[in-house]
């Protein structure tokens, strides 16, 4: 029996289909987006979405929701579970069969239980999310965890920076081995992406040193940063990956580092990346150095570079908690804040740490880096190539992202919470810039670009991000109020796969999302090479490594081009 839904005169903003809140249908069959002609509309379901405004499902582009990284977040912080927790409830709509349906409890604040993330950013008129870093050695505990979050399509960007095999085959020259050895891996781990995190300084940092610079040497191996990106920047070329490489590059969070990002964004010479949380990359200043605002610099080589793509990691001033593969950062976090710190290593692939963290207002510091933020996303002109993210739990929770939309729409707010930071960080303003800085206002179809349709376009995901015909059917319905913050944080109605599953900002059904992987093909000669390395260096058999199938009941393969 198919199913037809029909959402009704709704002001509609698709920025894939050129749609600008121009009064529209949309219709659903059977989970996707159908052409309203010649649809038996007798018996159809209807929203009358008169007066509201209806855009495609949240698409977020980087956000660490799962796997060992989250979990250690969460067994580390039981401070962050106290007075966030959600109990178990009777969900509003009916199962099949008539039975009525339960959400299950939760905790958390910044390190949110899998359901409870599901239920966030489904709340939120989020349906599609990407978890931005898992080492590939325990890349099956991620999608335990990700099988277990209702509510969500979710990815997996698998770490390859800092990879013994990969960093054997540059050194030797053999760049179509670790081409091969990519592939396998990606198919291996399930995984969605490349990324490159900190490239040569996770395996220094093992060595109680890092990199600085992109021709710096990683030791023991003899290759360089440089050499890491330009050769996984050319693999994902060849594979035809649907994403481009996504990289956390060289000396985040240090003085100066906008130098090195321009330097790194120079050295793709032309080949597709992304850059994700590009406010941790863009400081002035002289390294070790109190930092300053490198922001139009960074913003001016992004608008240049239009191979490149950007998320931004806006601070959200109050809790965080920092979790990444760059070791080296976590102890340097640790240092400067006096807060705890958890490190790790994962054999020949990747390092990793954890560190609780607290934006405060009155920190010049913190201040900074709020305002630099805001500062990229209004001095990079194109919305289709910089995105919303609070690199969640980095930056601040990913639930604070209405938060920064009406910072983003309303500049008279913008200039309030400008107001209330640090003076010194406030008179650092960028002067040149200032009065783009101040005056613009994002509108409601460019918001539709930084937060679906420009994300799900860089990720390669053709059925996501729009609500074109054959389109999952993903839809979020906002009221159209003047507090944009209220908002996009209580959406009228989100569909996920063309069921109602929030109404008025409250879950009403919960249901299980589809985890989305890449299978590219390879030279199958690789696996001998790759099974000696195993046998030389893991502590896990090279047969027991791939993640079996039975781990993602719910997936769908995404095309290699
Ligand atoms: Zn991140």
């Amino acid at each position: 029996m198919t199913t037809l839904l029909g959402i009704l005169n709704g002001e509609v903003y698709d920025p894939q289909n050129g749609i600008n809140g121009e009064a529209r249908d949309v219709w659903i069959e059977d989970g996707k987006i159908v052409s309203g002609e010649g649809v038996e509309r007798a018996g159809a379901e209807i929203i009358d979405a008169t007066g509201l405004v209806v855009m495609p499902g949240g698409v977020d582009i980087h956000s660490h929701i799962a796997g060992s990284k989250a979990n250690s977040g969460r067994k580390f912080r039981p401070e962050d579970h106290r007075d966030h927790v959600r109990a178990r409830g009777t969900l509003a709509s009916p199962l099949e069969g008539g039975l009525r349906g339960v959400s299950r409890s939760g905790v958390g604040y910044t390190t949110p239980t899998t359901h409870l993330t599901g239920y966030l950013y489904a709340e939120m008129g989020y349906t599609t999310v990407m978890e931005a870093a898992t080492a590939p050695l325990v890349a099956r505990h991620t999608h335990e965890e990700l099988e277990d979050m209702p509510m969500l399509d979710k990815g997996v960007f698998i770490t390859m920076g800092n990879n013994h095999f990969i960093m054997n085959c540059i050194r030797d020259g053999e760049r179509e081995k670790a081409r091969d050895y990519v592939a396998w891996l990606l198919g291996a781990t399930k995984g969605y992406a490349i990324k490159i995190v900190n490239p040569g300084g996770v395996e220094n940092w093992k060595w109680g040193q890092n990199v600085g610079e992109l021709d710096d040497e990683v030791i023991g191996f003899g290759v360089t940063p440089r050499q890491i990106l330009t050769t996984l920047a050319w693999i994902n070329d060849e594979l035809g990956l649907p994403h481009v490489p996504h990289i956390h590059g060289i000396n985040l969070g240090q003085s100066g580092n906008a130098r090195t990002t321009v330097e790194t964004i120079e050295a793709f010479e032309g080949r597709r990346a992304h850059i994700c949380h590009l406010q941790f990359f863009s400081y002035g200043g002289e390294p070790g150095r109190m930092l300053r605002s490198g922001a139009a610099q960074v913003a001016r080589a992004v608008n240049e570079n239009l191979n490149f793509t950007v998320d931004v990691g806006q601070i959200i001033f109050g809790e965080a908690t920092t979790m990444t593969s760059d070791g080296p950062l976590q102890y340097h976090l640790h240092e400067l804040t006096g807060n705890k710190w958890l490190n790790d290593d994962v054999e020949g692939e990747t390092g990793g740490g954890v560190v609780p963290m607290l934006y405060k207002r009155k920190n010049l510091i913190n201040a900074m880096q709020w305002l630099i933020g805001m500062e990229l996303f209004l001095l990079i002109d194109d919305p289709w190539r910089v995105f919303l993210t609070t690199d969640h739990p980095n930056a601040g929770p990913f639930f604070y992202y209405p938060h920064v939309i009406k910072l983003l729409m309303d500049r008279d707010y913008r200039a309030e919470v400008l107001e209330g930071i640090h003076p010194r960080a406030r008179k650092g303003a960028l002067l040149p810039e200032k009065a783009k800085v101040l005056n613009r206002e994002y509108s409601l179809y460019e918001i539709a670009i930084i937060t679906r349709a420009g994300t799900a376009r860089v990720l390669g995901l053709k059925n996501k991000g729009h609500l074109g015909v054959g389109a999952d059917a993903d839809v979020t319905i906002y009221a159209n109020l003047d507090d944009k913050e209220e908002m996009f944080a209580h959406p009228r109605y989100v569909l996920k796969d063309g069921e109602v599953v929030v109404r008025d900002g409250q879950l009403v059904r919960e249901r299980p999302g589809r985890t989305l992987y890449v299978a590219p093909s390879y030279d199958s000669g690789i696996e001998a090479d790759i099974r000696a390395h195993f046998e030389r260096t893991y502590t896990i058999a090279f047969d027991n490594y791939p993640v079996q199938d039975e781990y993602l009941p719910h997936c769908e393969v995404v095309p290699c081009s």
